[in-house]
């Protein structure tokens, strides 16, 4: 699907998704490519901080323009032909995609295939980006913002043990992704100290009012780090960040799904929500997809410490990412897109039936991962019916909104991996 028309088809047999919001799943499950003027007004604003995962659809030695270094996080379309209501979505870089921002007159314009779709929006560079911490690392390295600078992102380890150990989830590239941006160049470290966080933290906490939440995450541990199992590890940051600065932010943590009595630690820490994401619900991809967690947890017991964690934050708090489009990938995937959904809308009702709302992230076919070499990602009839789906499912188990990610609804929305936001 190259054209607009097409594209306008779609949303006409789909009037209960808005337009903004296919445009936003098919530009995360597609890429963007951005013209050499458009780049040249991006490398003002705020710049891809790549602060986990790549999130592109070409490794970096296939950016002819640097793309990598002066795309910028995030794109806000508004206004244009049809009159788009803001919808904030998150810059994946791919040259070859039929979408591209170019720079307009007066702005810069998205396109598809040379049909104009709307404006862009960038976001102004934060004003403490640009500071440094003692020992000389870049504040915007060690506490990226996202989400139009709602959540500050921090990645204490950059590195996971189950691809170390030939065990890595096939749709991830995080270790792929810390070799390439160490190669190109970008100033990475595999753990950020509590300390380095700490000084970021008190930069942010004197020279910000946009970041309202922050996620302490990272690669699993599965033996030890630095000496320590992985709730000892990741556990140090909540507890310092909360007792210098007591519920200043929402406090998160996207970690494995943990016993209970380290899930219990994490509360006793201040940490209010907890993602201990499940990534596919069906078992057989489960087991396919994620084969250091089938192996070192088991997907049963993944799903019983979620409902265990249940009980210790309150279901509300407790929110599964689930990598959106994964199941459909070739080879073991599901081949249409009416098995594909009948799959995960089963996860999502056994998970909202208790009360637990899952959350997706549109998944990014990222050439350095094992699933994403064909850079094929889901159709998009599959992430419309997806959305619908889960605000259905929600609605019907009158959940409330999720924490910790701003406001819901259209035009208000700041998550931008995906548009479970947008539709709520
Ligand atoms: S557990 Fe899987 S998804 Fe998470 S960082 Fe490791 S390989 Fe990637």
């Amino acid at each position: 699907m190259c054209k607009l028309s097409e594209i306008e088809t779609l949303a006409e047999r789909n009037p209960d998704i808005p337009f903004e919001v296919i445009v936003k799943e098919d530009l995360l499950r597609r890429g963007m490519s951005w013209s050499r003027e458009a780049l040249a007004v991006a490398a003002e604003y705020k710049r891809k901080a790549y602060f986990i995962f790549s999130f592109d659809m070409v490794p970096i030695s296939g950016m002819k323009q640097k793309e990598n270094i002066n795309a910028p996080e995030e794109a806000r379309l508004t206004g244009g032909p049809y009159h788009f209501r803001p919808v904030v979505v998150s810059v994946r870089l791919n040259p070859d995609s039929p979408y591209r921002v170019e720079a307009g007159e007066n702005s810069l314009v998205l396109k598809l295939a040379g049909e104009t779709v709307s404006e862009v929006e960038l976001q102004k560079t934060p004003e403490y980006y640009g500071k440094t911490l003692s020992n000389g690392r870049r504040i915007n390295e060690i506490a990226p913002t996202i989400e139009w600078g709602y959540l500050i992102y921090l990645t204490a380890f950059r590195l996971c043990q189950y691809p170390a150990a030939g065990e890595g989830c096939l749709y991830c590239d995080i270790n792929e992704n810390y070799r390439q941006q160490k190669d190109a160049g970008r100033p990475y470290a595999p753990v950020k100290s509590v300390e380095e966080i700490m000084e970021a933290l008190e930069v942010i906490d004197s020279a910000d009012s946009d970041s309202k939440a922050y996620t302490v995450t990272g690669g699993s541990v599965t033996g030890t780090l630095e000496g320590k199992s992985e709730i000892d590890f990741y556990i140090r940051y909540p507890e310092a960040i909360e007792r210098r600065w007591p519920g200043r932010w929402i406090s998160k943590a996207a970690l494995q799904a943990l016993p209970k009595d380290e899930v219990k630690r994490l509360r006793d820490a201040g940490v209010q929500i907890y993602h201990p994401n499940f990534e596919i619900w069906d078992a057989r991809l489960f087991e396919a997809c994620c084969p250091g967690k089938a192996r070192q947890v088991g997907r049963d017991e993944w799903i019983r410490r979620i409902l265990d964690a249940a009980e210790v934050f309150g279901p509300e708090n407790v929110i599964p990412n689930f990598v959106a489009g994964v199941e459909m990938a070739p080879p073991a995937g599901f081949e249409s897109v009416d098995a594909a959904i009948a799959s995960t809308a089963e996860g999502l009702e056994f998970f909202m039936s208790r009360g637990i709302s899952p959350r997706f992230t549109t998944w990014c076919p990222e050439p350095l991962s094992v699933l994403g070499k064909e850079r094929r990602g889901a159709p998009l009839e599959y992430y419309i019916r997806l959305l619908r789906v889960y605000r259905d499912t929600r609605a019907k188990y009158k959940l409330p909104a999720p924490r910790g990610y701003g406001e819901t609804g259209l035009g208000r929305a700041v998550f931008s991996v995906s548009s479970f936001m947008d539709i709520i």
